[in-house]
């Protein structure tokens, strides 16, 4: 870590997501002394390749407008590299080298054949108009798509790409390769996407807390929910969780959050998923609809405000600080559940593992989105496409295969199962083996 901190000193969400492994894998590692003879942990951290480049493209009043844009190739040990794109106004290189270490360890887990990566700008599709998103999608693959391909480089959607920004990212990406092949997932069904694909992140995280819950034989049905976000993965974590008889109490985005005590009704869902996907609207205006109901926050995340005995953050990086966590253990939450990547704090996992709640880390919990892509990428190959219910018993399986892989690896002597430890574990072993079967490359 000391070496890492030296050479990169101006990362530190990428610093903090190699110090949360490094720090659970260390028994493991010193097990296996030939591990430490070929340096393969330093050589796992530091990511393979990192590009670098500048997006110029012109805005709707014929002004040039110029963005960062990044994708980096973190490993490919087991597989093609495989990771989102993100574009949002704070990417920078640590985020997205954070990303990408993270990614290959969740890759690992899935049980497939994918190595990790990730990518994407500072640019902010908020406010932007179509043939505007449209414009910067065709200037960042213009520069990416030599270094992607169906066996090379396969990116997906993030924060701020959903299916329309995988549609012109792809079309792109056809027209300056010419071949129609599975380089990109999340694509739209009557071109290569998978059923269930946008669902699988949030679905897959509702599944991984129903096999944690089951661990200590506590059903989801009438437990009150707390979720930040309300982009994809916040959408379909609530949907899945109303089918099953639990109450959603919050919802949020950059703005602030709504608290909403009696939780969803099944048509505040409906409005909700309209407002924010069909209008690309705020949750405030969710909120002003329904005073008597919601209480908004401005600029304000949930936790602090929510009664609920589940929390599956779902919005973005250390969006769940130690107070925040406090907050939800005197309020009596009994799992945590992540569906963004790294959203709790270390502080915060510290006060979830020490109070013994269920606590499961974004890279096993969200992996179900990963995973259908992966299965996407496997129908792509063949020509083939699934239905619904295949693909979502896939996912359900995958689910359950990750939460084993914990559990063998987690369990402590107590019983308390660590997720982190065990996630980490997991995925490490897989694809340290790899490497050490094929030489120092
Ligand atoms: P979306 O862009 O669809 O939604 C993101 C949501 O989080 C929006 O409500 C957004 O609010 C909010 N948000 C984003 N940044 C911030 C911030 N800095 N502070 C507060 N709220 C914020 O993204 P996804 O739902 O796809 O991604 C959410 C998380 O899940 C990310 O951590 C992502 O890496 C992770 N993830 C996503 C997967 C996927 O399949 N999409 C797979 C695995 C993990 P606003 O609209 O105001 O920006």
């Amino acid at each position: 870590m000391d070496s890492l901190r030296g050479r990169f000193p101006g990362e530190p969400e990428y610093l903090q997501a190699v110090e949360e492994v490094v720090g659970s894998i260390a028994d493991v590692y010193d097990r296996y002394p030939a591990f430490d003879a070929q340096n393969l942990l330093e050589r796992l951290c530091i990511p393979d390749r990192v590009f670098t480049f500048r997006v110029s493209w012109v805005d709707d009043h014929g002004k040039v407008r110029n963005n960062m844009g990044y994708r980096i190739q973190h490993c490919n040990a087991i597989g093609p590299y495989k990771g989102g794109i993100r574009f949002h106004s704070s990417v920078n290189l640590s985020i997205l080298k954070f990303l990408a270490f993270e990614q290959t360890f969740k890759n690992s887990l899935t049980t497939l054949a994918m190595g990790g990566a990730k990518g994407g700008s500072d640019f902010s599709p908020r406010g932007k108009s179509d043939m505007e998103i449209m414009r910067f999608c065709q200037a960042f693959v213009t520069e990416l798509w030599r270094n992607i391909g169906p066996d090379t480089d396969v990116p997906a959607g993030d924060i701020g790409v959903g299916g329309r920004e995988v549609g012109y990212m792809y079309g792109w990406y056809k027209k300056m390769a010419r071949e129609f092949t599975g380089t990109f997932t999340g694509k739209g069904i009557d071109f290569g996407g998978s059923l269930m694909r946008p669902e699988a992140t949030g679905y897959g995280n509702v599944y991984f807390l129903l096999n944690m819950l089951a661990t200590r034989g506590i059903s989801l049905e009438g437990k009150r929910v707390a979720i930040s976000g309300s982009g994809n993965v916040a959408l379909y974590t609530a949907q899945k969780l109303l089918s099953l008889g639990a109450k959603v109490v919050s919802m949020s985005d950059s703005d602030g959050s709504v608290v909403i005590a009696d939780g969803l009704t099944a048509d505040d869902f409906e409005e909700i998923f309209e407002l924010k996907t069909m209008y690309r609207g705020r949750i405030s205006e969710f909120a002003e609809r329904h005073p008597d109901r919601c209480v908004y926050y401005r600029r304000e995340r949930p936790w602090r405000h929510v009664a609920a005995d589940i929390a599956m953050p779902s919005a973005t990086q250390n969006e769940l600080d130690g107070d925040d966590a406090r907050a939800l253990l005197a309020a009596g939450v009994i799992a945590v559940s992540e569906g963004a990547n790294m959203p709790s704090t270390p502080e915060a996992i510290r006060e979830f593992q020490a109070a013994r709640i269920l606590y499961a880390p974004g890279k096993a919990a969200n992996a179900g989105g990963v995973a259908v892509s992966g299965l996407e990428m496997a129908q792509n190959a063949q020509k083939v496409s699934w239905t619904a219910e295949e693909v979502d018993a896939k996912l359900r399986d995958i689910m359950a295969d990750i939460h084993a892989q914990c559990l063998k690896y987690g369990t402590g002597t107590d019983g308390y199962v660590n997720y982190v430890k065990g996630a980490n574990t997991a995925g490490f072993l897989k694809v340290a083996r790899a490497m050490m079967a094929q030489g120092v490359i």
